[in-house]
Parts: C-alpha cells; structure tokens; sequence
C-alpha cells in the first residue's frame, strides 16, 4: 500500500502525472525531502500520451530531445526506437521512469481532484478528490497539462447516433477496429493530420470534414539513426543547453536570414531543402521572419500550397485543400506522414464544412447542408479547451474565496505562467503565460519543475510560509505577452491559443511567445532578485493588511 495513503497533511499535493507532475515529485521528495503526494485520474502514469492513444498518435519533437534531461544516466541509457517517438514508446518511457525513481508508491491513481480552496487562517490548500479524498497542503502544484480537457462540439443529435463515436484525446485502451467501416473524421489539426492517413489504410471508407484547411510538413517520419544518436549522447549536454537557450526547445540552429532577402531561386532552394528534411526545421530552420512578417510568410505558405497541389491530384480536392485564410504556422504547425497523399486514395473523401456546415448528427451518420453522409464511426478530432480549461474543471480558489474562473473570467492572468495573483502557494508548471504549447514541452516542463523547486527550497530556507504573485508585477506581465504576441501573426488566425475554438472563450493569446531561452533568462534573474515580483512572508493575513508596495520584495 503507498505510504501515503493514510496521511492527509502534506507539503506539497501535485495535480497530475504525466511529464510535469513525474519530475516535480522527485524533485520534491528526493531533492528537497518533503512529503509529497500526486493525484492522478488515468489509472497510471502518462498524462497526454495515457489519454491520446489514437491511430498515428506521435509527437512532433524527435525523441532524442522528448524526454527528461534530469538525469544523465537515463538520458544514456533509454534508446529511442524511431526518428518521432510514438505514443506507445512515450509510454513505456515513461513508466520506466516512474519504476526507475520508484514514483508510482506517492501518485494515488484513478483518482480527480474536484477541488482546491485556500485556507487563510493557516495558509494551506484544502484539496478534495471525486475518491473522497480531503487532504490539506501548502503548496498547490498543477501539472496538468495545457491539452487535456477534450472538446467534443456541441452538435445536435450526438446523442441520436447508432454507431460508435471517440474523441482522440480519450481513446479506448483496447483500440478501435476500423476494418470494414464507414468512418468520419471531424477536425483537422494535429491529431486529425496524424490519425486520417492511418485511419484510411483500415477503414472501408474514410470521409474527412474539414471547416479549416491546414499548412503540413513532411514529418519524414523513419527508425532512429544509430550513428546520429551516438553522437548525440556523446555531447548531450552542449544539445540540451542548445536547446534551453533556443525559441521554441530544439536544439536547431537558428538562421539570421530574412526570406525577403534572397532570390526566388535560392529562397525556393531553400524551402525545398527544409521539405525535404522535415519535422520543425522548415519553420525553424529556413528563414527567421516567417513568424513576424507577413511578407516573408507568405513566401512559405505559397511554397506550401504549391506543394499540396503538386500531390494531391484531383484539383477540386487540393482546391479544398489550400490553406488561404491564416498565415503559416499562426495555427499550430502541423507535421504529418502522407496526409495529402491520403486524398488519392479511392476510399478517402473530402468534405468542406467550412461551406457547407455540419447542421446535425443523424442516428445513420452526419447531415450537413449539402447532403447526408452515412457512417459506422465518428472521430471527433476536434481538440481541447486549451490552456484554461482543465483548471477550471476544479474548483480552485483563492483569498476571500475567489475561484480562479472568476478571476480568469476575462483570459488568464498569470506572473511568469507560474502563479496567479490571489492564490498564494499555487504554482502552474507551464500554465498560461509561459511558453509550454509554444516550445518542446520536457524543456519547459523541466525548467518550471526546477524554478518551482528552487523557490520552495528557498522559501524554506528563509522561513517564508507563502510565496503569491504581485498583482502589478502580474499585470506587467500579461501586458508584455500580448505585446509580443502582437509582433507575431498568431492573433491572425482563430487558434486555440487564442480561445477561438471555444465558443464564447475570451480571445486572449495564452502562451508566452518569447521564446524558451529569453523566458529562461527571465525567470533565473527573478530568482536571483530574491522573487521579485512575488510577494513573500511568514504571517497568515499579512498581505491582506499591508498595502502591496510595502510587503513586495520584503526579504530578510
Ligand atoms: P486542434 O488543433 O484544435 O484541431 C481541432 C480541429 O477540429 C480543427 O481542424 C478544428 O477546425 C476542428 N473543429 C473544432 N471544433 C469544430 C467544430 N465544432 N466543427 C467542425 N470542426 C471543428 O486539436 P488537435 O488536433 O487535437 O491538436 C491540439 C493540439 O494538441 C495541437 O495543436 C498540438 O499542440 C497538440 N498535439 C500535438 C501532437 C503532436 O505532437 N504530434 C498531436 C496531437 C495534438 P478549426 O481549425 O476551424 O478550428
């Protein structure tokens, strides 16, 4: 039985455990020896790749760098079996972690927290859980993931439908067998682009609804190379502070080099070398405004439909195809394998919804207003109320009471995407406001683990009973996303990372676009001022009774 299981008042209750939620409690409770104890709701380790099991389900970063760096010896030790790790590897990767630090004896599985609320008399967090559950803590720590409240579309007559209907993001364990089905797949984002090629190999028929085209790029998907991974054991350490230092988490060289300052013939040369490589490196690797200017953008997205038209061989098809109302990359790039090539197939059809919209679910399939189309299974690709939407599963509040969907009622607010002000003691590992989405999410996932660590160490070394963000310092920063979101052209497309997939979400842009390496920066020179930015004391209600000028930064 875990250890834990009796115990109701820990340090540190951690939400989670996928990636973030892994690393914090060995931190927590190797490194910094306090009780810790994580919930769970999967009925193991895992997070996103314990719930997204869906046909081609992979990530998008090479496993070379998808995977913890903490420590050195298993970073030599697991090999990786493909270019891309796929869902089932991440898995086994991560269970090993979880046997190899002996995780599993303080995570308490199958088990939701339903509720968090801050106790000011002692400044603890009364945490509850759909088990019954009810534990106190002092420190509230999420790691929950910015994708894993899955948004199945509210369409009429779902609950009509005679065949079968998953979402991708919580995919029956035991698989789903396609053979001889007619199947239709909603959505065509990163979990659409991936299952569609894999789905239409089984299926007897595959119709795909589309209400936005998407720009893809070749993953070149393939067995890892035995001699590119030697090598990059051999000097792992320079890659991964390569890759802290970076934008987005890769350690890709980054090209100084505008796409309007080229020829067409060395630009197209060079897009076609980015093609052929694959993966990130045609957005991070080719030219660097592509990100920022419209014009060097649309150098890339008219490469990119160019491409699709050359593959795809029904015209009207890869008319429908052609991304034209948002920039490249504004949405989130997408990496696929044969995604377009899949339109060839005779058993694959294409239906834009974006003209003809859904109008309802049938019991025989889906009416929309060109006509019905009749289907065994529905795949709702349809993605996740990002960001916000799995805190606010969780009644979480803070001082007075607050709930946090309250406060965040306008978009989330957040200090550096790790607190919030209000909600003393809660740390976010990579909530809204940090790069998280934006990045390689084990590079940012370990950063926050380790800043979060750091602060409670020190917190404990200074006697400090609670850390809360500073209202200002907070406003500062949700000023200073949006004005570097406003220097990209993400706010140009409809994107989850704007909300817009949610209706009535506020369009706010959740995650930090600074980059990885600068928001890094950041956050060691706030550690290194002592918190700034954080409020910091040792009495219950102090802040409460002192203006917040007079108790920032109040430090012995
Ligand atoms: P997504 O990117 O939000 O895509 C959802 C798709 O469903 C879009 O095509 C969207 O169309 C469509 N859709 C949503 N609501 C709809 C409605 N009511 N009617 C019709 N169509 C609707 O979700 P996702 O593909 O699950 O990916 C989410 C994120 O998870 C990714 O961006 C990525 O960060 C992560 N992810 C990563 C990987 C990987 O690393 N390979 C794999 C899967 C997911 P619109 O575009 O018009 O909104």
């Amino acid at each position: 039985m875990a250890e834990t299981a009796t115990k109701t008042d820990f340090d540190a209750v951690v939400v989670g455990a996928g990636f973030a939620g892994m690393y914090m409690l060995r931190r927590l409770r190797d490194e910094l020896g306090v009780s810790a104890k994580v919930f769970e709701a999967g009925d193991d380790v895992g997070g996103t790749w314990y719930w997204n099991r869906y046909p081609g389900a992979r990530c998008d970063s090479e496993s070379y760098m998808y995977c913890f760096s903490f420590d050195k010896d298993l970073l030599q030790e697991w090999n990786w079996s493909g270019k891309y790790p796929e869902q089932p590897e991440i898995l086994r990767y991560l269970s090993h972690v979880a046997d190899r630090f002996d995780l599993r004896r303080d995570i308490q599985f199958n088990t939701r927290v339903t509720s968090a609320h801050f106790r000011e008399s002692d400044n603890r967090w009364e945490i509850e859980t759909d088990q019954g559950d009810k534990v106190t803590a002092q420190y509230l720590i999420t790691g929950i993931g910015c994708l894993s409240a899955g948004q199945v579309p509210d369409i009429k007559g779902l609950d009509t439908f005679k065949g079968d209907w998953y979402h991708t993001g919580s995919w029956p364990h035991e698989g789903v067998d396609f053979t001889g089905k007619r199947v239709g797949v909603i959505g065509t984002g990163s979990s659409g682009v991936q299952s569609i090629p894999v789905i239409a190999q089984q299926a007897e028929h595959l119709t795909v609804f589309q209400r936005t085209p998407q720009f893809t790029i070749p993953a070149r998907h393939g067995n890892v190379d035995k001699e590119f991974l030697d090598d990059i054991k051999s000097r792992y350490g320079e890659v991964w502070d390569k890759a802290r230092k970076s934008a987005g988490g890769f350690p890709i060289d980054m090209i100084d080099r505008s796409a309007l300052s080229v020829s067409d013939e060395e630009r197209l040369a060079i897009y076609e070398a980015a093609w052929e490589q694959g993966g990130f490196h045609f957005l991070f690797a080719s030219f660097s405004d592509i990100a920022t200017d419209r014009r060097a953008n649309d150098t890339a997205a008219e490469f990119i439909r160019g491409k699709i038209r050359e593959i795809v061989k029904d015209p009207a098809t890869a008319d429908k195809l052609v991304p034209t109302d948002h920039p490249f990359s504004s949405k989130r790039a997408l990496i696929d394998t044969n995604y377009f090539d899949t339109y060839n197939r005779d058993n694959v059809e294409l239906v834009d919804i974006r003209h003809a919209p859904i109008q309802e679910i049938t019991p025989t399939g889906i009416r929309t207003e060109d006509g019905d189309y009749d289907l065994d299974v529905i795949v709702f690709a349809t993605g996740f109320d990002a960001m916000t939407g799995t805190f606010f599963k969780m009644d979480i509040r803070g001082k007075g009471g607050l709930p946090l969907k309250e406060k965040w009622a306008e978009g989330p607010k957040t200090y550096l995407g790790l607190s919030t002000h209000g909600f003393p003691n809660l740390f976010m590992i990579t909530g809204p406001g940090s790069p998280s989405v934006l990045s390689n999410m084990p590079v940012s996932i370990e950063q926050h683990v380790e800043f979060i660590s750091d602060f409670i160490e020190y917190m404990r070394a200074h006697e400090l009973d609670v850390a809360e963000a500073d209202a200002d310092a907070e406003e500062v920063w949700v000023n200073h996303v949006n004005e570097i979101a406003n220097m990209t052209l993400y706010p140009l497309a409809n994107s989850w990372y704007l909300g817009a997939n949610i209706p009535g979400k506020p369009r706010v842009f959740m995650p930090y676009p600074g980059g990885v390496g600068p928001y890094r920066e950041k956050c060691d020179e706030v550690a290194a001022n002592d918190y700034e930015g954080f409020l910091l004391d040792n009495e219950a209600q102090h802040f409460a009774k002192v203006p917040h000028e007079a108790v920032k930064m109040q430090m012995p």
